[in-house]
């Protein structure tokens, strides 16, 4: 069957991918992605592909998400959780709230050249940077090792805000620690699957 005249065909719709802006060039018609060249299908997912060989003048399309990342009134430190995926929005976080809130990053990479020794901070950041490629074992299921190091922690006093992104089992496992185990309310916490390890998006 024919799709209907106002929607677009699967064969000629086009691949369209999820990312989140870097950062802003104000007063320049620009902003910058960080895209993981990761090859789990080899270097052909169309995200990966399209990172690798883009050049000035390409066109592309894209649509607003907007904004999910919101502490309510009254939250005392932040808790930041997310693998490489997530590290492009984790950072635009922190430049954008220096002197807020006390804030705590558990961030998972692929290893340690990924760590980003350039990022500013103030007393009140600590950053646990986690690359995969320190740990004992030779295969590290992506996410896990921010999953395991955030439940391990002992994490401040008061009430906090969480924002959690990146492989879904991560995303959807820490949400079930601190609302389980720590008595978090769902309400103080933000997270999302960026990405399901051996599934490509839609
Ligand atoms: C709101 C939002 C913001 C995001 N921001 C960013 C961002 O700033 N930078 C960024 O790199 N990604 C970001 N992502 C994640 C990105 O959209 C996914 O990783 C996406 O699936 C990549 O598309 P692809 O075509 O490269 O791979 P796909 O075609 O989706 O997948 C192909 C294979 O690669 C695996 N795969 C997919 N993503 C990854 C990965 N990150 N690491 C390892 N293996 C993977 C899949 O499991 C699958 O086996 C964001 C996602 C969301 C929802």
């Amino acid at each position: 069957m024919d799709a209907p005249a106002t929607l677009t065909s699967g064969r000629r719709r086009p691949r369209v991918r999820t990312y989140s802006i870097a950062r802003y060039h104000p007063g320049q018609p620009a902003f910058d992605l960080e895209i993981c060249l990761h090859e789990q299908d080899g270097p052909a997912a169309p995200g990966t592909a399209w990172a690798l060989a883009a050049q000035p003048g390409d066109q592309v399309a894209f649509l607003d998400e907007g904004y999910r990342y919101q502490p309510a009134a009254g939250t005392e430190w932040q808790l930041l959780i997310g693998d490489e995926s997530a590290l492009p929005a984790i950072l635009a976080i922190l430049a954008d709230s220096t002197d807020a809130l006390p804030t705590e990053v558990f961030l998972e990479v692929p290893t340690d050249e990924d760590i980003r020794h350039d990022v500013s901070t103030s007393a009140q950041i600590t950053i646990h940077w986690l690359p995969r490629s320190n740990s004992a074992e030779t295969t590290v299921k992506p996410g896990s090792l921010a999953l395991q190091a955030s439940k391990n922690a002992r994490l401040p006093q008061g009430p906090f805000y969480t924002w959690a992104a990146g492989e879904a089992a991560l995303v959807t496992g820490i949400r079930r620690h601190l609302v389980g185990e720590r008595g978090v309310d769902r309400s103080a916490i933000s997270f999302r699957g960026y990405w399901r390890h051996g599934r490509a998006a839609l």
